[in-house]
């Protein structure tokens, strides 16, 4: 039982906004709203509002897409596979050292868990709820991660839930036409394409429940510094390892570039790939073509698990099998043992069941 103190303390979906947070996240899944509140044992039924029922062509204009939007993409995606290419070329005349990668590897672990717990399962989907430390530090993580702030990112990827591989869907693979052409214009568009173009975020429309919250603005507004903090903070990790410059360098190169690269490869593929390959053993929409992608598991943190958290969206843990690896659900697990998280929404057996396509033999 969550003391009142405590619940006092965790400012993630404060109370006074619970409609407002309800028919956000309802409106990722119109016409399962209902039964997929009540299979994780959420709070009351909410209709489906007319945030969900709207359809796309009426969200908020898209903005006119600009020279500048587009050369700061190609910077943040370019930039780091430029400088992944440099530290490739150096592991390959051993010029790369064991802190250097050690430092990269640290730092993918923090941000990208910070993006796939905090920014995902947390804020986006409201899968548990934080202490409002653990929420900042969650969110920090993940803004670090160079996908842009928590805000927009939450928008989008509910925008997507609503209208998964339909229009209106920010980054479907499978928008672009069935000649061969077009699916691989649309994987394009799924992995990275879509960067390129702005997206209607219509924040009040997908997040007032995030708007609501003055810690997530703020981080929000921040992110400019957490870019820069992404490049300075491994960049100093090098210098204080090793007492040198090109330590430093070498930080910068691996903790700062390359793990930024691999990272946002990792999210881009569970934006295309995990929507284009891989098992379906749980029931979605007919439209909706997310998969399973066994090959990523490890990479994503457990988001590869891409079909069964699109049957339920709000689940914790997204690798419900045996064997599917899913460090972000054994975090929320290990927080919430430390009582740093509650209301943890872990899955039922039976609504997996009752979710479980019957065509689709169960692994056991
Ligand atoms: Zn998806
Ligand atoms: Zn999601």
């Amino acid at each position: 039982m969550v003391s009142r103190t405590l619940t006092a303390e965790l400012t993630v979906s404060p109370t006074s906004s619970n409609r407002g947070l309800s028919a956000a996240i309802d409106a990722c899944r119109p016409e399962l709203a209902s039964a997929q509140v009540s299979d994780v044992s959420a709070p009351p039924r909410i209709s489906v509002t007319e945030a969900a029922s709207r359809p796309p062509d009426q969200d908020a204009r898209a903005p006119q897409t600009s020279r500048a939007h587009q050369a700061i993409t190609a910077v943040v995606v370019f930039g780091p596979l430029l400088g992944t290419a440099v530290a490739a070329l150096m592991l390959f005349r051993d010029q790369a050292s064991v802190a250097n990668l050690a430092v990269a590897v640290v730092l993918y672990l923090v941000t990208g868990h910070g993006l796939t717990a905090g920014f995902h399962r947390m804020c986006t989907h409201r899968a548990f709820r934080a202490r409002r430390l653990t929420k900042i530090v969650l969110v920090v993580a993940g803004s670090l991660a160079l996908e842009g702030g928590v805000l927009g990112w939450s928008a989008n990827h509910r925008r997507h839930h609503a209208y998964t591989d339909v229009e209106g869907d920010p980054h479907s693979p499978h928008l672009s036409g069935r000649s061969l052409i077009g699916q691989l214009r649309g994987a394009l568009h799924a992995h990275l394409g879509w960067l390129f173009r702005p997206q209607p975020e219509a924040r009040e429309r997908w997040i007032p429940d995030l708007l609501a919250d003055r810690d997530l603005v703020v981080l929000d507004r921040l992110f400019p510094l957490f870019c820069l903090a992404s490049f300075a903070l491994p960049a100093l990790l090098g210098f204080a390892i090793s007492g040198s410059a090109a330590g430093m360098l070498g930080g910068l190169l691996w903790g700062g570039l390359v793990r930024v690269f691999v990272l946002q490869q990792a999210t881009f593929a569970v934006n295309s790939a995990c929507h284009l390959w891989g098992t379906r053993p749980f029931r979605t929409r007919r439209s909706d073509q997310a998969r399973n992608l066994a090959a990523l598991a490890v990479v994503s943190f457990g988001e590869n698990w891409h079909n069964l958290h699109h049957s339920l969206p709000r689940l914790a843990r997204h690798g419900v099998g045996r064997h599917e690896w899913d460090s972000t659900a054994r975090l929320i697990a290990i927080l919430e043992k430390l009582s740093l998280v509650v209301e943890v929404r872990w899955p039922d057996a039976d609504v997996l069941s009752a979710r479980r396509r019957r065509d689709v033999p169960e692994e056991r």
